[in-house]
């Protein structure tokens, strides 16, 4: 990365003026708190007290013998609150916390980020407000009912097409306007300079947990990494302690939806052209005219037209492989692992699955591949009983 926040051509600060002082604070605030020992021996101390971590790596016997090498998986499912989320929350709340900002502002789309931010505010005693479309609120009534039980205030966004990018608008609206109290707690590792640093920095542990545990388990560092792609974070997480290792290869998994072909889908790297979104030069999911387009994913957390700018330059530079899965593959995945190792996955986590699975063969038997569960599939359950007919 560059001083400026870039990676490669992508990266950097697109934001209007109002914006430029609350985002230059926010780099030198991070930066005072990335080398301040206090402060990361108490962010540590959060992890393992109140997240649970280390999350276990474990190993994967049948998947093992199905796709021809050693599978081991990164459980981020067994992380407080389900997913892979809360490293990053906490991370950005104990900087806000440090920085004296006394409130948290936050956007979410299908509601997990949100309930991850409402989380933090709980544990740390920050209130907390979260912009949601109005169409994702009737969408995902349970996680506004969990972001209320933990005390936030959810604020439904009638603008646009009331979903995720109107949400995102309206905290930016916010922050204009209330910087100088506010933290705004963005969900992945996109947006302007520094989030996409610093959002990495905070999944990292990811990446950094599990090339010790692989190498405690299996006496050295694994082959190939697989992660699920959404915006981003927990991909890099476990892609970036790993980037300087040139034997280690890498795979992102982005949401096919319908199937590429059909323009119904979330598949960023794989479909998408350069482009500005959210403060950010990245790839997007674009029509001809250079409007956002609409995406589509059965994980409604890879259901986003951008994605980091870190992971478009190292895609570009060829270091990391991209893949799409389609939703129908997803849900097979879903019930593969389930089935074979006992572990339900997030839908978003089962496209990390379906993309490994596209890779059986290519590796030899004693080869090692990880993939990050990134979140568990109970919040899954319900549409996916409903689809198939079942009532509960
Ligand atoms: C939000 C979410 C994702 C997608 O977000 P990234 O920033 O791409 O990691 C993936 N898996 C789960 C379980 C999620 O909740």
């Amino acid at each position: 990365m560059t001083p400026d926040g870039r990676f490669g051509a992508f990266g950097g600060q697109y934001l209007p003026e109002a914006l430029m002082e609350a985002v230059i604070e926010l780099e030198t605030g991070y930066e005072r708190f990335r080398k301040d020992q206090t402060a990361q021996n108490e962010l540590d101390r959060y992890l393992a007290e109140f997240a649970g971590r280390p999350t276990p790596l474990t190993f994967a016997p049948r998947i093992s013998e199905d796709l021809g090498c050693r599978v081991y998986l990164k459980r981020e499912d067994l992380l407080h609150g389900g997913a892979h989320k809360l490293n990053n929350t906490l991370g950005q709340a104990l900087l806000a916390r440090y920085m004296g900002r006394t409130r948290l502002i936050a956007e979410t789309g299908a509601g997990q980020h949100g309930v991850a931010t409402a989380i933090v505010g709980a544990a740390l005693g920050l209130p907390v407000e979260i912009y949601m479309g109005a169409a994702d609120i009737e969408r995902q009534r349970l996680n506004v009912f969990r972001m209320e039980l933990l005390g936030a205030r959810v604020h439904a966004v009638e603008s646009g097409t009331r979903t995720l990018k109107d949400a995102v608008n309206a905290a930016l609206r916010d922050w204009t306007a209330s910087s100088e109290s506010t933290h705004y707690l963005l969900g992945t590792a996109a947006g302007p300079h520094p989030y996409p640093t610093m959002v990495r920095d905070f999944q990292a542990v990811i990446g950094t947990e599990l090339r010790a545990q692989c190498l405690a388990a299996a006496g050295r560092l694994p082959d190939l990494l697989v992660a699920c792609i959404g915006g981003g974070s927990n991909a890099i997480g476990t892609f970036a302690p790993s980037l300087a290792d040139p034997g280690i290869r890498m795979l992102g998994v982005e949401a096919g939806g319908e199937g590429v072909s059909t323009g119904c889908h979330g598949a960023t790297l794989c479909c998408g052209s350069p482009g500005v979104l959210h403060g950010t030069l990245s790839y997007l999911l674009q029509d001809p005219e250079g409007q956002v387009a609409e995406t589509h994913s059965i994980a409604a957390g890879l259901d986003y037209p951008g994605v980091g700018p870190e992971l478009a330059d190292l895609q570009e530079q060829g270091r990391i492989a991209c893949t799409a899965v389609t939703d129908t593959e997803a849900v097979d995945a879903l019930g593969y692992l389930a089935r074979r190792e006992g572990i339900i996955p997030a839908l978003e986590s089962a496209h990390a699955i379906a993309g490994a699975r596209h890779c059986a063969g290519s590796l030899t038997p004693d080869e090692i591949m990880v993939i990050t569960i990134s979140g568990r599939g109970d919040k899954d359950m319900h549409d996916l009983a409903r689809q198939r007919g079942v009532v509960v």
